[in-house]
Order: C-alpha cells, then sequence, then structure tokens
C-alpha cells in the first residue's frame, strides 16, 4: 500500500491552518487513539506486513522471519486471502499473528458510514472463520482515517494500528536507503510498516505499478541490522506480553 509517511497528517494540515498549538493537541486525544506503537523494556521491534497474501512476497518473509527466528504480524486483505487460502495457513502455522487491512484495498474514508461499518464487520468474521482466532487488529488501508471510520472501527471491536515507522518498501528506492530508514535510531516498541504483496485492480484499486523490491532480501537485511544492535523483531501481541500500547489520534485522509 502507499502510505503517508508521517503520522500526523490531519495534525500537520490542521496545525497550519489553526495554528500551531493544535497538532499537540491531537496527539494527545489518546481517548480517540491508535495504536502507534509499544512502550517495553524489551529490545524489540514490531514488524508488521500488509496488503498480502501473496505467492512471492508472503513465502520470501516467512523464510526470511524463520531464519531470525523472527515473529511478525500480517495485516491481510481478504481478497487475497480467499486467492491464496493456504498462505494464510502457512502464516499461522508459523506462529505469526493476523490482523485485518480490508475486504479489498479501498479507504474506509471514502465509503458512508454504513458501508465502512459493514465491511470492518464482515472482514473480521470472515477472517475469524478462517483463522478460528480473534481477531484485534486493523490496520486501516494507506493510514487513512477519520474520526467516523476510527468510531466504526472501535464499534465493530477491532483496534486500528498504525505505525511510527517505514520500510520505504511502496516506493522505488535502492535496498540501501530501505534498510537505512527502517533502522535509524531503533528504539525499543517501534512498530515498522512493511508489505508483503502490492495491492492492485483485484484489490480495488489501482495504485501504479509494483516497486521492484525483494522482500525477503529486505526483511533480512533490516533484521541483521536491528540484531547488530541487540534487537529481535516479533508481533504485536507477542511485543504486548511485556509492554503497554502507546496510542495517538491519528486522522488524515491523505496518501503519500
Ligand atoms: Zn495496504
Amino acid at each position: 500500500m502507499q502510505t503517508t509517511d508521517s503520522p500526523s497528517g490531519f495534525a500537520a494540515s490542521a496545525g497550519r491552518a489553526a495554528g500551531r498549538s493544535l497538532k499537540p493537541l491531537i496527539r494527545r486525544c489518546t481517548f480517540v487513539g491508535s495504536i502507534v506503537r509499544v512502550s517495553t523494556e524489551r529490545p524489540v521491534i514490531v514488524l508488521t506486513y500488509d496488503d498480502g497474501p501473496d505467492p512471492l512476497g508472503t513465502t520470501a518473509i516467512l523464510e526470511a522471519l524463520e531464519a531470525k527466528r523472527a515473529s511478525a504480524t500480517f495485516f491481510v486483505l481478504l481478497t487475497r486471502v480467499r486467492r491464496h487460502p493456504r498462505l494464510l495457513d502457512d502464516i499461522l502455522a508459523a506462529g505469526h499473528e493476523i490482523g485485518l487491512h480490508g475486504l479489498d484495498h479501498q479507504r474506509l474514508s471514502s465509503l458512508p458510514y454504513g458501508t465502512a461499518k459493514a465491511r470492518l464487520r464482515d472482514g473480521k468474521a470472515e477472517l475469524e472463520d478462517l483463522t478460528g482466532q480473534l481477531i484485534r487488529w486493523m490496520r486501516p488501508p494507506y493510514g487513512a482515517q477519520t474520526f467516523a471510520t476510527w468510531h466504526a472501527i472501535r464499534t465493530t471491536n477491532l483496534e486500528p494500528v498504525m505505525w511510527n515507522r517505514t520500510t520505504w518498501d511502496s516506493r522505488n528506492v535502492s535496498q540501501q536507503e530501505r534498510v537505512a530508514m527502517a533502522t535509524q535510531r531503533p528504539i525499543s516498541g517501534t512498530i515498522l510498516l512493511a508489505h508483503d504483496g502490492f495491492a492492485g485492480e483485484a484489490d480495488g484499486v489501482g495504485d501504479g505499478p509494483e516497486p521492484t523490491v525483494d522482500r525477503g532480501r529486505l526483511t533480512t537485511l533490516i533484521l541483521e541490522e536491528f540484531q547488530a544492535r541487540g534487537l529481535s523483531g516479533c508481533s504485536l501481541e507477542a511485543a504486548l506480553e511485556q509492554g503497554t500500547a502507546v496510542r495517538e489520534g491519528w486522522f488524515t485522509r491523505k496518501e503519500g
């Protein structure tokens, strides 16, 4: 997915419009917050993958994670789960966590409230039937979220999970640049955004050609860099076993 790299697009634009004091105010609105990182003493980075499952990307990433004994949270699209049901089984069998990314990749914020809510309800139910597990987390496509879609997510017994670091794997940049972006000034509890697939027309969107990315290799390089700094990768669920979710207001319609 192509996402804004800024966790505060709305805050930034609203802040420019209404004065600089608004941005910290919105960020402090944790009662309407989304999870953006984990507060933890453990040296872990939360690995998250969106837009899969994908025959190439997911398979390569699962191999890379296994080699580094890392776990991750996969935010899946039902359009893709239906096409590749065995890949969902592979993710679960390897001990990773599943979250919802959507029935397809359309922005919830572009849909009427009732439609967005029905999609969330149906996506959660279908994924719970397929996995036999409770689905707790929702990653909105593009990180696009309004108060209405935040409310729809929360009242569907889901919780929005955003990120505070990206791998730039939706951009046509070098692997070296992606690794540098993902691993600069690493802090325990960081939630890292990556992708095991690339949403396309079959997922309800047209976001242009897929960038060239060796996704398995990128995961390996990032985990090696973290390892050199004493950090390991794990799922959100695993990070929260000895940590606390940090929530911030995240409201944006933008995409990057
Ligand atoms: Zn996405």
